[in-house]
């Protein structure tokens, strides 16, 4: 009996250890792969589509390999990150934001400074993706943005389940994702670092979820994700990168369809050196891929292979990126803007009246009044007028209805007037 009980203990304190450790190896980590279970029950033929699309990108890799090898031109896609908070430490600043952009565009075009520790069996393939990321300047209603979205929420964290993507179920909805790559920040319950949408699936859910402990690498909380590169993996899977290991915990059947990344058995942890390990008959283990699990200060490359297969999900999936123009300053519309502040009084006249507002018109500002017919009856420029408010008479001009344009560098504005 007392042996027995000594038996029951050890076997409980054996099961605490192994499920400690297993918490620390898997669940600090990506969302993928319960992500993806629960996107599949929600939706039975997504696996037929995501399997269908695999055959498409390799098919598109034929036909285009050599051009997706040497990409003539850089492709920028837009990003706007909501940053969906509910305590102060989870808004992050802007400058952690500007760090995470920075971060990705290091990693994407292999300009990283551990690019030194790619061991040379892996230097030949490890490529510059020729994809750059830019926090949006330009809303979808072509409206001024600095591409950073705040929205205070109840939700104390969110879990793997899009809840995050709605202001309806207290996040923030998305910008169109077509031309967009929507990334919210926040506070990922359990150790999840982020998890991302696969091309193909819903608009209305599709980005990139990051933990705000995890993004960019200045303020960053946790001591072994703080280098930005959660994100890295994350838009991998967005642009439809697979875990190099195949995601087949313990066996060599998986493949994440891209030929110059070496199987592997299992994901790799923590910060190995290498050649750390060998299995599935690979030579040593890409751990430093950006799409195993070691730590970010052990992460340093992306391969040719993965960047066709990026491009091809880009071209194929994503093609509106291509002509998205998030990345454009908006040119105008402040012209519009300061115009949108002008008032005229009174309306209806009598012989004179006032143009308000000209305090941040510098430059020259053009004044035409045109009757119903379309003939001008009055014309006037003025250049660098030093007073906020502009007369303009009226008087010898008989009483109806008039239109008055203001014309201020590239734009203008109408009035109607009504002379009694
Ligand atoms: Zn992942």
């Amino acid at each position: 009996m007392r042996k027995y009980s000594f038996s029951v203990l050890i076997l409980l304190f054996i099961s605490i250890q192994v499920f400690a450790q297993k918490a620390e190896n898997t669940d600090e980590h990506c969302g993928m792969i319960p992500y993806l279970k629960m996107l599949n029950k929600q939706d039975p033929t997504l696996a037929k589509r995501i399997e269908a699309m695999k055959f498409s990108e390799q098919e598109y890799i034929k036909v285009h390999g050599s051009k997706l090898r040497d990409p003539k031109e850089v492709i920028r896609i837009p990003v706007v990150v909501h940053i969906v908070y509910n305590t102060p430490e989870q808004n992050i600043p802007d400058e952690q934001v500007y760090a995470q952009i920075w971060s990705l565009n290091q990693d994407f075009r292999r300009r990283n400074g551990d690019t030194i520790n790619t061991p040379q069996m892996f230097k030949s393939v490890a490529a510059d993706c020729g994809i750059e990321f830019c926090l949006a300047v330009r809303t979808p209603n072509d409206e001024i943005t600095n591409g950073i979205i705040r929205t205070f929420t109840d939700k104390t964290e969110f879990g793997l389940d899009n809840t995050i993507k709605s202001s309806l179920t207290g996040g923030d909805s998305p910008w169109d994702c077509r031309h967009y790559l929507n990334i919210w920040v926040c506070d990922i319950s359990g150790n999840y670092l982020g998890y991302a949408q696969y091309p193909g699936g819903t608009d209305s859910t599709d980005g990139v979820v990051v933990d705000y402990q995890v993004f960019g690498f200045v303020n960053v909380i946790h001591p072994h994700y703080n280098l930005g590169r959660t994100a890295t993996h994350e838009i991998g899977h967005w642009l439809d990168l697979y875990h190099i290991w195949g995601d087949d915990f313990g066996s060599c059947d998986g493949s994440d369809y891209v030929d110059d990344t070496p199987n592997a058995k299992d994901a790799n942890y923590y910060c190995p050196t290498h050649p750390h390990t060998t299995s599935c008959n690979n030579t040593g283990e890409m751990f430093m891929n950006y799409m195993d699990y070691v730590y970010d200060g052990c992460f340093n490359l992306y391969t040719i292979g993965q960047r066709e297969k990026m491009l091809a999900a880009i071209n194929l999936y994503r093609s509106d990126l291509l002509t998205s123009k998030g990345c454009n300053e908006v040119i105008g519309i402040p012209e519009q803007k300061k115009l949108s502040s002008l008032r005229i009084h009174p309306n209806p006249i009598n012989n004179q009246f006032f143009v308000d507002g000209l305090e941040d018109l510098k430059g020259s500002v053009s004044f035409q009044i045109m009757n119903p017919l379309g003939c001008l009856v009055y014309t006037r420029t003025i250049n660098n007028y030093p007073d906020q408010s502009f007369q303009i008479d009226l008087s010898g001009i008989q009483n109806g209805t008039y239109f008055l344009k203001i014309t201020y560098k590239n734009t203008d504005r109408s009035f109607k007037l009504i002379k009694l």
